[in-house]
């Protein structure tokens, strides 16, 4: 299989643990730990694709240990193998509750050890995919909403931490009905996917992040960013735009395809929220779009703060 994969291997015989790696190693990358501290240690600093954990062991025993796991963040979601010679259906059953995926009883058929571990990483695998899949839009391959949110989410939790603002661009197609009903669907899709990437072409710095929000909106989200700094890649993306020439026979702006742009910046702090930043971006978009769209309309500095007393108010 493959070297890719990362197993933690807890047992504190000596015998046990050299047992297992002989049978592993070829296949797999091998951490070892020989008591349930170490284990809690080394799960967190490797973060392994599985763990094989012994039930009993002196001090904190293999249940005590996954307890420890299912309540840390950053090890909930390794998988847990119990590996044990206590063989009860209660103690099965036991190890199961707790959030274990299997349950192996010693002394273990080799070729079955191989054959569940194997098992359990192909899951492992799929269920990354499917997590990635499920972020990506379909149409344009870029971020979708809901990969959005969650980066506004965590962007918005480092900038409480660091003092830091974030700007917010909200992207929308200009006369894009017109656009489907003149050239067809399909060419409109075409359209999708070439501003999606233009749209990740006029980004420069490794925090910035664009998505698809939903049908011709897109979002850019500018960490660390003022809305000076902001101001040049909305124009770069505006100008990015027009510059793909794609020919645009009815639309009153010009005649190719544009898009228009509100953004605002935001700090994040107590009293305002990422929706507070996002309908503050929002009402920017309307703003270019009533000025003759194909442009960028920026709320001014100290909006932020305005918009979310006013939301406050009764
Ligand atoms: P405005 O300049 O005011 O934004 O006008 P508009 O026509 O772009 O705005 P409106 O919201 O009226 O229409 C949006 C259009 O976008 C309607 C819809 O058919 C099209 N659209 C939304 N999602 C997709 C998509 O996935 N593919 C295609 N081809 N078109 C889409
Ligand atoms: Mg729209
Ligand atoms: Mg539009």
């Amino acid at each position: 299989m493959n070297t890719a994969f990362t197993l933690l291997i807890v047992d504190d015989e000596k015998r046990n643990r050299s047992l297992l790696t002989e049978l592993l190693q070829g296949d797999y990358r091998i951490i070892l730990a020989k008591n349930g501290e170490q284990a809690l240690e080394r799960a967190r600093e490797h973060h392994p694709d599985l763990i094989l954990l012994d039930v009993l062991m002196p001090d904190r025993d293999g249940y005590a240990v996954i307890r420890e796991l299912k309540n840390d963040d950053q090890t909930r979601d390794i998988p847990v193998i119990f590996v044990t010679a206590l063989d009860s259906a209660g103690d099965e059953e036991r190890g199961l509750e707790l959030g274990a995926v299997d349950y192996i009883s010693k002394p273990f058929n080799p070729a079955i050890v191989r054959v569940r571990i194997r098992n359990h990483l192909q899951s492992v695998q799929q269920r990354r995919l499917l997590e990635q899949l499920a972020m990506l839009d379909s149409l344009t391959g870029i971020p979708n909403r809901r990969r959005f949110t969650k980066v506004f989410e965590q962007e918005w939790r480092r900038g409480m931490r660091d003092g830091t603002p974030i700007s917010l661009i909200v992207v929308d197609v200009d006369h894009f009905k017109a656009y489907n009903d003149t050239y067809g669907h399909a060419a409109g899709d075409e359209v999708l996917r070439l501003i999606a990437r233009t749209l990740q072409d006029a980004l420069r710095r490794p925090g910035d992040f664009v998505a698809r929000y939903g049908g011709e909106e897109f979002v850019i989200l500018l960490p660390g960013i003022t809305s000076e700094g902001a101001m040049a890649p909305a124009e770069q993306a505006r100008a990015g735009i027009e510059a793909l020439d794609i020919p645009h026979a009815v639309s009153t702006v010009a005649a190719r395809v544009t898009i228009s742009q509100g953004g605002a910046t935001c700090r994040p702090a107590e009293g305002n929220t990422e929706p507070d930043l996002f309908r503050l971006a929002d009402s920017y978009l309307y703003v270019a779009k009533h000025a003759g769209r194909n442009r960028v309309a920026w709320a001014p500095t100290g909006a932020c703060r305005e918009a979310a007393a006013r939301e406050e108010a009764p």
